[in-house]
């Protein structure tokens, strides 16, 4: 046992980004966040790691969420290294026939170019993006906030809702309605809409379906779309860079961590959580050395959490079956490429400098609604894509540090990969989904397979064995709406307590939900803190 005072110590399971945005903000709050990690490295599914001598990559996730803004003010993350890349294209979006679509920071600048495509989808863009920024506003302050209890509201959460009412009204008519009539749709029939250019609608409806086991026409995906653009006020993921790659966000998240008096230990899996008279009084380790502390925060996912990490007897059964009904089923894979030179891509008139900066932000593979249905489709039927919706970066062409000089790094998300395969499994069918993926990837850019020096093909069975997230999901269980705000993780747990008294969770299975944006972190701490407070009033 160490020597520090236990009233202090919170065990934070998990060096997340979100368990370190918690063990920033209850160290400012005078207490002595223990962070463990299992992994060798900070950072969960934020890391940079070399995978080919010379070649590093953002091994999972590759765009910053955004990372809330106050919490990168708060923890002066530029003082400790981040550098943010914002190039001026969003999104590149190629189609077989040649044409392309590419979106830009400036909604003006893409209309110009949407002219193009359709003088109709050209005119509806700015208003489209404007009504997303208008809704944003009204959404914004919900992701920031500890959900309503639905039990026992108190005064705070009668307040908060009343603020968000209050600018809810003051959307006007038009807008209220939408967001009212948006969230339960299909995002593919708010795409149509709006728009009429296959291409652009498919962009669109992307967000909406990223990491979720859910197609374009499925019920409830436009909910996806709002959640996300809640943080950003931009109905399009923004192509948000981190210099060295995603890793060096969240070593800058554990150094401002550690200088506000967190410790932070890796290598180190915890493989219980100790519960005594009903509430959580330490941890014990992989190795058997007992840690107590006065409470532990779990960054790990909701059913790792409560089905690996808790004695079951320690849980109410129906608390239990609700957990294990919690959908945490993954179907997004991930594949690195070492590359000997930029590819040429079919659609890109303009080689050369011009062409390097259209695919300096992300790359959309996905041409229609009906292509990234039948994505989905062979998911649903327990088969991966074999001509799957990618969001790719080329993350060397913002920072060319990560690879060799003249070489580059491509860095693939791929959906759909179902965690669970009808014929075979991950194992045996690792290289086969790779080349499917490079087949894919050369319908758009037909020289890509002979600049390949190297291939890393991450799985989802790999997503759970080596980054611990189970089920292999990206989002550490689906956004659905039966899963979402309130109900997140589950209807009356959605405080970032449990039912254990002293245990809490703060990582991207609370609201608001996965991406790496920090919010679940912040908000978890909050409460604690809130609670330790209380527990220590005279
Ligand atoms: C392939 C992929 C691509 C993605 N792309 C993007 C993207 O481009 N942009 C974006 O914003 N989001 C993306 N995401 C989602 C985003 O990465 C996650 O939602 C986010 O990183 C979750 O952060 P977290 O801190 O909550 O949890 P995690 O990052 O999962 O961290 C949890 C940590 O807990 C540790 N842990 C678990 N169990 C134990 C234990 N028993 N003992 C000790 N430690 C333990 C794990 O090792 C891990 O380090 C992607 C995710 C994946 C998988």
């Amino acid at each position: 046992m160490s020597q520090i005072n236990t009233q202090d110590r919170i065990v934070i399971i998990g060096a997340g980004h979100n368990g370190l945005v918690a063990a920033y903000y209850l160290a400012k709050a005078g207490l002595a966040p223990l962070v463990l990690e299992r992994r060798e490295v900070v950072g969960g599914a934020s890391v940079t790691e070399e995978f080919h001598p010379g070649f590093r990559c953002s091994t999972l996730a590759h765009t910053a969420g955004p990372l809330l803004p106050h919490v990168a003010r708060d923890m002066k993350l530029e003082r400790h290294g981040l550098s943010i890349i914002n190039p001026e294209v969003r999104v590149f979006a190629p189609s077989p026939d040649g044409r392309s679509l590419s979106i830009y920071r400036d909604a003006a600048r893409t209309a110009r170019e949407l002219k193009n495509l359709s003088a109709h989808d050209a005119e509806k863009y700015p208003r489209f993006c404007e009504s997303f920024e208008r809704i944003g506003r009204v959404l914004a302050p919900l992701m920031t906030a500890t959900p309503p209890s639905i039990d026992r509201p108190t005064v705070g959460d009668l307040w908060n809702l009343g603020k968000v009412g209050k600018s809810f009204r003051g959307l006007g008519k038009r807008d209220a309605y939408r967001l009212l009539r948006w969230g339960p749709m299909a995002v593919a029939d708010l795409a149509a809409e709006w728009f009429e250019t296959e291409l652009l609608r498919a962009v669109v409806a992307a967000r909406g379906i990223f990491g979720a086991f859910a197609g374009p026409w499925s019920a409830g995906t436009t909910l996806g779309l709002l959640a996300q653009a809640a943080l950003t006020g931009h109905p399009i993921a923004p192509a948000s860079f981190v210099k060295g790659g995603m890793g060096a966000l969240t070593q800058a998240l554990a150094e401002a961590a550690m200088g506000a008096g967190a410790e932070v230990r890796t290598g180190v899996g915890v493989e219980r959580v100790l519960v005594t008279d009903g509430k959580a009084s330490g941890v014990v380790l992989e190795g058997g050395e007992e840690i107590a502390a006065h409470a532990v925060v779990s960054n790990a996912d909701p059913r790792r959490t409560f089905l690996r990490l808790l004695d079951p007897t320690d849980l109410d059964p129906d608390f239990l079956l609700k957990i294990r009904n919690y959908r945490s089923t993954g179907t997004a894979a991930k594949v690195n490429l070492a590359l000997d030179a930029l590819p040429s891509f079919a659609a890109l008139k303009n080689a050369g400098a011009d062409g390097a900066q259209a695919l300096a932000g992300r790359i959309h593979i996905g041409p229609d609604i009906d292509y990234l249905e039948r994505a989905f489709d062979a998911a649903k039927y327990g088969d991966y894509s074999h001509a799957p919706y990618m969001d790719i970066t080329i993350p060397t062409l913002n920072d060319p540090s990560l690879a060799p000089e003249g070489k580059h790094v491509m860095s693939l998300y791929v959906q759909f990969a179902p965690y669970k395969l009808k014929e075979g499994d991950w194992t045996s069918r690792r290289e086969e989904f790779g080349d499917a993926v490079v087949k894919t990837l050369s319908t758009y850019a037909p020289n890509v397979a002979e600049l390949i020096i190297q291939r890393q093909t991450i799985t989802p069975l790999d997503l759970e064995r080596d980054y611990g997230l189970t089920g292999g999901h990206p989002l550490h269980g689906e956004m659905s709406l039966d899963q979402f705000f309130t109900f997140r993780p589950l209807i009356g747990w959605a405080q970032y307590r449990t039912p254990i008294k002293g245990l809490y969770l703060c990582g991207a299975g609370t609201h608001p939900g996965g991406g790496v944006t920090g919010a679940p972190g912040a908000n978890a701490s909050r409460e604690i803190v809130k609670d330790l407070k209380a527990s220590r009033r005279p």
